[in-house]
């Protein structure tokens, strides 16, 4: 608790906060950096949120959004910077210049492969979510939660366990969104928002990327990709169409779901899912990248589609024994 204890010296002490998470935010991510800046405004602190490149437009409802800034229109300082959602400096994307700006950097994460690139780090593998780290935070210096916090940490909790089905819900998980619940939020229409509501070109895409996907291993592997070409024909972002990897582990009898996503020419991002006994993170570590036991992440680059389906088959070939 040395290190909250820090934080919150830092937090009374201090005025000028910038907050950031990864780059191509998800759930978690939206919602961890839209609480801590609703509760910095409504302490009267001076306080910039900052996404690199588009904020997915789903997330549009949570209070502080339309006050996103782009890193162009930092400040030369910050007294302190806070990173959330973030396992390494590399995954800040151009944001990563705000490291350079700050006096403190607070890094608070929930990644097993966190580098503890912080002045104060504040890892905990065992949460569910940074939204779940967040609210035993906010509740330990006594923060005021009001309604716009709390929907953040919704958000981000029901994001990172996809609706609570995924095996990091824990008790405590579900104690904190009933604690939530309690603050009077909308929790209905919010899990509907993240979950349910997709675009017509969203479906489109979701159509495109679907048509791709093969099953590998005797089926234990189903890969699919997403290319800029398929963006174009749907009209869609990639935010719009979902969690598209989830798609390919949903399959019967498959245990790792991988997409490729195609970031420029030779430059891919691989998402990659596993259902009961597979430890994907061990695959994305090996590219550089990181994440959990059951959902990880990396990029690669010079490289094809073709050629990344079958490295990395060679990879889960020799980890499953085979
Ligand atoms: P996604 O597939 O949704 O992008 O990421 C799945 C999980 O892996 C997330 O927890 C995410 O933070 C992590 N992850 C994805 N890509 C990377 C990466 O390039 N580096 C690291 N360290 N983690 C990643
Ligand atoms: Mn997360």
């Amino acid at each position: 608790m040395n290190e909250v204890n820090e934080l919150e010296k830092l937090i009374s002490n201090i005025n000028s906060f910038a907050i950031v998470s990864h780059t191509s935010p998800d759930g978690d991510s939206m919602g961890s950096i839209l609480s801590f800046y609703n509760i910095l405004k409504e302490l009267k602190k001076d306080v910039d949120v900052f996404v690199d490149g588009q904020a997915p437009r789903k997330f549009n409802f949570l209070n502080g959004f339309y006050e996103i800034k782009k890193i162009e229109d930092a400040k030369s300082r910050y007294d302190c910077l806070i990173v959330l959602d973030c396992g390494d400096e590399e995954r800040l994307g151009n944001c990563s210049d705000l490291l350079e700006k700050a006096n403190y950097i607070i890094n608070i994460d929930h990644h097993i492969t966190n580098t503890k690139f912080g002045d104060i780090n504040i890892v905990d593998e065992f949460a569910s979510s940074v939204g779940e780290i967040l609210y035993g935070i906010y509740k330990h210096f006594k923060f005021n939660i009001s309604k716009n916090t709390a929907e953040c940490l919704y958000t981000s909790i029901a994001s990172d366990t996809g609706g609570f089905k995924f095996s990091n819900t824990t008790p405590k998980t579900l104690k904190t969104i009933a604690d939530l619940i309690d603050l009077g939020i909308d929790f209905t229409t919010i899990y509907n928002k993240i979950f349910d509501v997709k675009t017509l070109n969203g479906i489109k895409l979701t159509s495109l990327v679907t048509s791709t996907i093969q099953l590998h291993l005797s089926g234990k592997v189903a890969t699919m990709y997403l290319t800029k070409e398929m963006l174009n024909q749907s009209g869609a972002t990639e935010d719009e169409a979902g969690e598209l990897v989830n798609i390919a582990r949903d399959i019967e009898n498959v245990e790792i779901g991988i997409l490729i996503k195609e970031v420029e020419e030779g430059t891919y991002k691989l998402s990659l899912r596993s259902k009961d006994y597979f430890d994907v993170k061990d695959i994305a570590l090996k590219y550089g990248g990181g994440g959990h036991v059951k959902a990880a992440g990396c990029t690669i680059k010079n490289t094809s589609i073709e050629n990344i389906i079958r490295e990395v088959l060679e990879d889960i070939k020799l980890k499953l024994g085979e």
